[in-house]
């Protein structure tokens, strides 16, 4: 084979590309992975931003599935599910809540005796979730081939064995809101509140919106529960994962940006960097996001105008930035992950900002240390906004978020030494993700399951032969996991 024509092309070294290009290496086929970025990982990724100023910088963490890191022999753990970090709702009078039996019972001894009912449902929900995302959705309202029939009745017998019982109690929890879900289970508001802050995390919904019983059970599935495991890790799992796409014989580029896919007879036949160079391959897997590889890197002209109003409908709503402090150690913050979420009327309020493109002024945060440095999730920070722009509310944000950090750690503003924040328009110019949408589209329901990235399109494939998305936009993302990266290979030709 020549050297610039490969069997297949990776475009993107995020998470989900690299499993989807260490898969195919260990098959033996010709693998080539281009990044735009100067560093592999994607969202998952660990970066200094000087001395003594290392850290996650967007996505905390990060677990892949099991099978992936048994399958491609990564040195990784996965998730065994009895590690759980502590998970901590900070409250105003600095009474804080551990979300765990003991800590719950000091709030409401109801809730602290229905805490482990929750948790079991909770893990149950997730594992269903688990394998619908493992299932290579139909291609619906398009006829069902047998292959699809076969996924959906694996999935239908899951659904079975997880008891009657459980089955109801994960179909009904999806549509609702996250409030009506733990509801369900607490009266405590500050439990009720911590719980449901986990479901709006990454998405531009508040808890009382429908549809955040979902994401709740898909956040909880990714991080194994309410709490970020392997804090501070999150390049070691996309080094790791780049080690083992080199180990099988695949090739990795950085500071290679894809500008075009070349298409001839609605056939893809490889692409063009923004330089010019020209490579070649017989199929090209995109994880970069579905907007981004459809309307750009292959363009309008070349698909159906139905796709294309599609793909220009998939809602991207990116709202979170990111606030990272360095500080002399100082803090006062203890380890695990915590959260300002007092109340859900406090979360709903938040939200209610971005609808209207503001910035939360009482913000949703959700915070996590590594060592001496302190790092932010700020919500709702929305892409869009509607009487400013990022280039001069940086420093409004980072405001924001030590302020209201600072209320319940006082010795957190004389310890900063240095900070480095990251905006939504950050996320899509350093870290490519349109909109700042961090999971390459919205979590809802009307883009979930076959309806992920577009209806009629769930199964990997587009308009274009040969052309794969693999990323986190699709059936089987968004969050680390490393489904939808592992899904494409049961797609492909
Ligand atoms: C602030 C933040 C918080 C998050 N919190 C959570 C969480 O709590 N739980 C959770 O599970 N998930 C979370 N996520 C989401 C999760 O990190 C992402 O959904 C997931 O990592 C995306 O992985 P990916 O491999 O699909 O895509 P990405 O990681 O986005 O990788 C795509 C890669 O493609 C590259 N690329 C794009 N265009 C091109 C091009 N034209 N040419 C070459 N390369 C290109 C990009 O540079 C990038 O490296 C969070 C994300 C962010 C940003």
């Amino acid at each position: 084979m020549a050297q610039n024509q490969f069997e297949y092309i990776i475009i993107g070294a995020g998470h989900n590309g690299l499993v989807a290009a260490a898969y195919l290496a260990k098959q033996g086929k010709k693998v080539l992975v281009l990044e735009r970025r100067s560093i592999v990982g994607g969202t998952v990724v660990t970066e200094s931003f000087g001395e003594n100023f290392a850290v996650d910088s967007v996505q905390t963490g990060g677990n892949l599935r099991p099978d992936i890191i048994k399958d491609l022999k990564l040195p990784l753990s996965g998730l065994d599910g009895t590690s759980r970090p502590a998970f901590i709702s900070l409250q105003p009078d600095g009474n804080h809540l551990t979300l765990n039996e003991e800590s719950i019972k000091r709030f409401s001894k109801k809730d602290a005796s229905r805490w482990n009912e929750f948790v079991r449902f909770m893990d149950k929900a997730a594992s269903i979730l688990d394998v619908a995302y493992a299932t290579i959705m139909p291609r619906l309202p398009k006829n069902m081939s047998l292959r699809d029939g076969y996924g959906l009745l694996e999935l239908g017998l899951e659904l079975r064995l997880a008891g009657r019982k459980d089955m109801l109690n994960f179909i009904r929890a999806l549509p609702m809101s996250a409030q009506e879900l733990v509801e369900e289970y607490f009266e405590s508001e500050i439990v009720k509140a911590a719980i449901a802050s986990v479901a709006i995390h990454g998405s531009t919904l508040g808890p009382m919106s429908a549809g955040t019983g979902y994401t709740l059970i898909h956040n909880w599935l990714n991080r194994g529960e309410l709490a970020h495991s392997n804090v501070g890790k999150a390049g070691e799992v996309t080094s790791v994962l780049a080690n083992a796409v080199k180990s099988f014989g695949g090739e990795i580029r950085t500071d290679a940006e894809v500008a075009k896919i070349k298409i001839e007879n609605q056939i893809a036949k490889g692409v063009t960097l923004s330089n010019g160079e020209e490579i070649s391959a017989d199929a090209i897997l995109s994880s970069a996001d579905p907007k981004h590889t459809l309307l750009k890197l292959v363009g309008a002209q070349d698909l159906p105008p139905e796709f294309v109003w599609h793909t220009q409908s998939i809602k991207m709503r990116g709202s979170v930035a990111k606030i990272h402090l360095q500080t002399n150690g100082n803090h006062g913050i203890p380890a695990g992950t915590l959260c300002v979420a007092p109340s859900i009327k406090y979360l709903e309020k938040a939200y209610d900002a971005a609808k209207y493109g503001e910035i939360s002024e009482k913000p949703y945060l959700e915070v996590t240390t590594l060592g001496n440095v302190v790092s932010i999730h700020f919500q709702f920070a929305p892409y869009h906004l509607k009487s400013s722009e990022w280039k001069v509310e940086r420093a409004k944000v980072e405001n924001l978020a030590i302020n209201t950090l600072a209320e319940h750690f006082p010795n957190l503003k004389s310890s900063i030494v240095n900070r480095k924040s990251i905006t939504p328009l950050d996320l899509e110019q350093t870290y490519g993700l349109s909109e700042g949408d961090i999971n390459h589209g919205q979590l809802m329901l009307d883009q979930f399951l076959f309806m992920r990235p577009i209806p009629g399109w769930s199964n990997h494939k587009t308009p274009i032969d040969n052309l794969y998305l693999c990323g986190s936009g699709v059936h089987g993302g968004g969050g680390v996991s490393g489904a939808a990266g592992r899904n494409v290979l049961k797609v492909l030709k």
